[in-house]
């Protein structure tokens, strides 16, 4: 891969330049054996092995870096991982269990994840949304039979959502990427921008139904947004394009497959993930050529200490995380006992009713108060995958969002929410396991205050993300890659892919030529 191509990257706005196109990627993934001549000379690290770090990591190592990842905890995954977190047999997500942007992420796209285990489980369809009179809104997977499920509105929502889900692979690397970049296709994304921009609340006043408005409130609600505030729309737009474009899968086994398959192919370059090895000083990673970090601005600030500049630390200490989440695991004696039970063909139901009241437990959330009656997200995989559970039995997470950081117990109103769309869930339980935002964190330093985003993704921080530099630092062999950095929180791999992309650009990576028996050429990085 020719390094010239690589991008420049300097900063976000030249970011369109950045990235190879995503087939020469996979063109150079077949090539996986061929041990480069500039791998022997130069050295990278990557701290965390979430799905940015590790996707950072195969850049890198694509690239011809001999490359070693660090991680904390005793797995590889980040907040994609799949842990016995009840009973023995019953495997539950930690983490991330619907993939929307896992399945449409350009980088994983290019990657032969499949062969390394991947198998993704689509349910009948992706989302559903049960309300007070015992039915339930389906949001199904082709526009077209969702323009006929939403009745009066299908014309509207066709509108809104199919010139994106047509273009989904134009649409999705303009939009998985820095909004400062100067877009390839600026038409559509001129469009796009139109409506996302927007409150959810502006959006839903084209739908007749009060049912198409609560299905759109808890697709924007993912934002971790008001529902009155600008962008909130986006987030909405963009988890109904990609339930139409590509589905809302889940991986077979759960998330920690996902991290899997992508462990497996690092380890064909040679890389491996040092688990259990917490990185407390970047100081003992004095000897790695490049350093990328898997980790929010508040831990780069802890573990770079005098690495950073005195203006970028103030930069970096005034970014802002978004509120936290508490979650519960379930194992189950039983699938749920819906009241609609097409509910069943959904692996992700939204509970929260309608549009108003969702609304109103999202603005409680982010006003740093806990709703009465939160708006919970939950998945039911094994409904759809066997192997999640022992025979005839069930797993299900659930979670709602509440203020950064805060220790109220929201057992009680997350399954009174279950309970009231499905009456008689918790003579379902066998076990269950709480996290609250401490616990999520103590589990995976990333998650500060128990904010699964990485950080607020407000107007400001989707522009600023961490700072105006972006991936870059202050320090020139430095460089943050996750969820802090755009396009921000989820699966898709595309900070990490983006981050170790600008730092091999501004390190001026050479050409990859394989090492010819006898004629072992060791290429070297210049910096610039
Ligand atoms: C409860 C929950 C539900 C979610 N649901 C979904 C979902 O359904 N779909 C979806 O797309 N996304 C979901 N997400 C969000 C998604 O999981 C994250 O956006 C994604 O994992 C971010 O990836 P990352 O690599 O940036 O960080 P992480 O996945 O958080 O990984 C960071 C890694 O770095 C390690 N680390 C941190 N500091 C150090 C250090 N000093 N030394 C060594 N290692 C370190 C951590 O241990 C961790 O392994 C969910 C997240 C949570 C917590």
């Amino acid at each position: 891969m020719e390094a010239s191509k690589l991008s420049s990257g300097r900063s976000c706005s030249r970011g369109n330049s950045l990235g190879v196109a995503y087939s020469q990627m996979s063109r150079t993934a077949g090539r996986a054996n061929v041990s480069w001549g500039f791998a022997l000379s130069r050295k990278a690290c990557v701290v965390g092995s979430g799905p940015n770090g590790l996707a950072a990591a195969i850049v890198l190592a694509q690239a011809g870096l001999q490359v070693d990842v660090f991680e904390a905890e005793p797995t590889a995954g980040g907040a994609a991982r799949t842990m016995e977190l009840t009973l023995p047999g019953f495997l539950h997500d930690f983490g991330s269990a619907v993939h929307p942007m896992g399945a449409g992420s350009p980088f994983f796209s290019s990657l032969p994840l499949e062969d390394r285990g991947l198998a993704w489980i689509h349910s009948p369809a992706p989302l559903a949304h049960p309300l007070d009179d015992g039915t339930a809104v389906l949001l199904e997977r082709d526009l077209g039979a969702a323009k006929t499920s939403l009745g009066a509105d299908g014309n509207a929502w066709g509108q809104l959502m199919q010139p994106f889900v047509e273009r989904w692979s134009e649409f999705a690397p303009e939009v998985l990427r820095p909004v400062r970049s100067i877009p390839k296709h600026p038409w559509l994304m001129a469009r796009f921008a139109m409506n996302a921009l927007l409150s959810a609340r502006t959006i839903v006043r084209r739908f007749q139904n009060e049912r198409t408005r609560a299905l759109f409130a808890g697709l924007a609600a993912h934002s971790f947004l008001s529902l009155d505030e600008p962008v909130s729309g986006a987030f909405g737009m963009l988890m109904a394009v990609a339930a139409h474009a590509v589905g809302w899968p889940i991986p077979r086994g759960g998330s920690q497959s996902l991290t899997n398959a992508l462990c497996r192919y690092l380890s064909t370059f040679g890389s491996k993930v040092k688990t259990s090895s917490r990185v407390e000083s970047l100081a003992s990673l004095s000897h790695y050529d490049l350093i990328l970090c898997d980790v929010t601005p508040r831990q780069l600030l802890r573990i770079a200490g005098q690495r950073l500049s005195d203006s970028y630390k103030r930069q970096l200490e005034r970014f802002r995380y978004g509120p936290g989440v508490f979650k519960v695991d379930y194992a189950l004696a039983g699938p749920i006992p819906w009241k609609a039970s097409e509910c069943l063909r959904a692996a992700t139901v939204h509970l929260g009713g309608s549009f108003e009241e969702i609304a109103a437990s999202e603005q409680a959330a982010r006003n740093g108060r806990h709703a009465d009656s939160p708006f919970v997200l939950l998945v039911q995989p094994s409904v759809f995958d066997s192997s999640r559970a022992p025979a005839t039995k069930h797993t299900a997470w659930a979670y709602c969002h509440v203020p950064n950081g805060s220790k109220v117990d929201m057992l009680k109103p997350v399954e009174d929410q279950i309970e009231r769309f499905a009456p008689g869930f918790r003579e379902c339980i066998l076990a269950r396991r709480v996290f609250s935002p401490a616990e999520l964190e103590s589990m995976d330093a990333n998650l500060v205050g128990g904010d699964i985003g990485g950080g607020a993704m407000d107007l400001c921080q989707i522009v600023f993300r961490p700072t105006w530099r972006c991936y870059a630092t202050s320090a020139r062999d430095l460089y943050i890659c996750s969820s802090s950095t755009p396009p921000g929180g989820g699966v898709h791999g595309m900070c990490g892919y983006h981050a170790a992309n600008m730092a091999l650009a501004r390190f001026q990576a050479p050409v990859n030529v394989p090492v010819q028996k006898g004629n072992k050429r060791s290429l070297h990085l210049t910096r610039h």
